[in-house]
């Protein structure tokens, strides 16, 4: 379903009590010591929380304000993190509810949004114009990853780009575990970033030409590193768009059992590192999977897995997601930040996550205040400790 239903979703907002519980709530019991980390991390006015887009997505429905970029600003600043969903007691989702907001109101000008979406329709991914360098990792890994099989590698835009150590790891603990992977030849982006930001047609676009990639390839189950390509492949791809998907699982998902069974094989340690967990928004409030990276972790010899005031349904964002790292990078950076000193509360030496595009932002927030906490990708934890 590409389309939005407009009374639907007019009925959704409306059931906003204007409690402003998402903006700043305290419940210990749960963990949350804040809401929203974008009205945390900016001025605190009105539209820097779900209460007040809310009131502005609706004037900007109904004509009440007019349909500038200016007055659509605050509808950007969010990351979707979901955080005022998980504690908003009215009968909606919020966060949901402004993804298709952005989608009804997406004719109004909005130059990063638009770039991002002709970057991805034109080079296949948000970030250079060559897209085949995206598979210049696999060259380091020292053996052969064919492009086509049963089980498919999808790397995503992010590990393949920018953070090709996260692929290289991923690649290395696959082997190691006995796994037979794929990688595409000219692997394209899942769009995610185009659906979170109201570019649905195009992302349906999108997903016709990148399912059919991965059909050519013999497919029958598609493994990811990315929170962002698991939401976007298993739940958007099926559920909004209709398309009969090969299974797709998180790698921290596909690699559990094996894990804490002792089936692959890890390096004892002689000394204890402590280590914190960021739970991906994606990954956690998304789709519920909380408990399988920290089994992982439990089950490395020499990890003490040390939880951060907010954690799981609880967590706070790191500040990428929604869109907001391209449209404001540096209140994005201000809430990794937040995050880092999360984790460095809880006095942990590493902080690791299971989402190249959170680990991203997280090591520029760590080193924007200057952080010794080293960020990574629970892959790397895997594959530094391979036997
Ligand atoms: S979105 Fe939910 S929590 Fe936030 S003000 Fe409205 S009813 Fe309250
Ligand atoms: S989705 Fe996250 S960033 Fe957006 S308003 Fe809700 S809590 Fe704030």
């Amino acid at each position: 379903m590409t389309e939005v239903d407009m009374d639907e979703l007019m009925e959704n907002l409306a059931q906003c009590r204007r409690c402003g519980i998402c903006r700043d709530a305290v419940y210990e019991k749960m963990g949350f010591d804040g809401v929203c980390p974008v009205w945390k991390n900016t001025a605190g006015f009105e539209t820097s929380f779900m209460r007040g887009r809310i009131q502005v997505a609706i004037a900007l429905i109904e004509g009440r304000l007019e349909k500038t970029e200016e007055n659509a600003e605050s509808l950007y600043t969010c990351t979707l993190c979901g955080s005022c969903t998980a504690i908003c007691a009215a009968e909606f989702d919020p966060a949901k509810c402004l993804e298709s907001v952005r989608q009804v109101l997406n004719e109004i000008p909005n130059e990063v949004r638009d770039t991002l979406a002709k970057k991805i329709i034109e080079n296949n991914n948000p970030y250079v114009d060559e897209n085949k360098t995206r598979r210049n990792w696999v060259k380091e890994v020292g053996f052969d990853i064919p492009s086509t099989g049963e089980v498919l590698y999808f790397t995503g835009c992010t590990a393949g780009l920018k953070l090709p150590e996260t692929a290289i790891s991923t690649a290395k603990v696959l082997k190691a575990a006995g796994v037979d992977f794929a990688v595409l030849e000219d692997e394209p982006c899942c769009g995610s970033v185009m659906i979170r930001t109201g570019m649905v047609v195009e992302a349906k676009e999108n997903a016709e030409k990148a399912l059919d990639m991965i059909l050519k390839s013999g497919a029958k189950k598609i493994l990811v590193t990315c929170a962002g390509c698991l939401k976007t492949l298993r739940e958007d791809f099926s559920e909004r768009f209709g398309l009969d998907m090969p299974e797709v699982l998180h790698v921290v998902e596909y690699l559990q059992s094996q894990v804490t069974s002792g089936k692959l094989k890890l390096k004892k340690s002689d000394k204890t590192q402590k280590i914190s967990w960021h739970d991906p928004c994606h990954l956690g409030r998304a789709l519920g999977v909380y408990e399988e990276p920290r089994e992982i972790i439990k089950a490395i010899p020499g990890m003490e897995l040390v939880e951060m005031n907010t954690n799981r349904e609880a967590a706070m964002c790191c500040g990428a997601g929604g869109g907001l790292r391209s449209y404001d990078s540096g209140l994005a950076k201000k809430i990794a930040a937040d995050r880092i000193r999360d984790a460095e509360d809880t006095g942990a030496e590493i902080l690791a996550t299971a989402c190249p595009f959170c680990e991203h932002n997280l090591k520029d927030g760590a080193a924007s205040i200057e952080s010794n906490i080293k960020v990574l990708d629970i892959l790397d934890l895997l594959a530094q400790r391979l036997e």
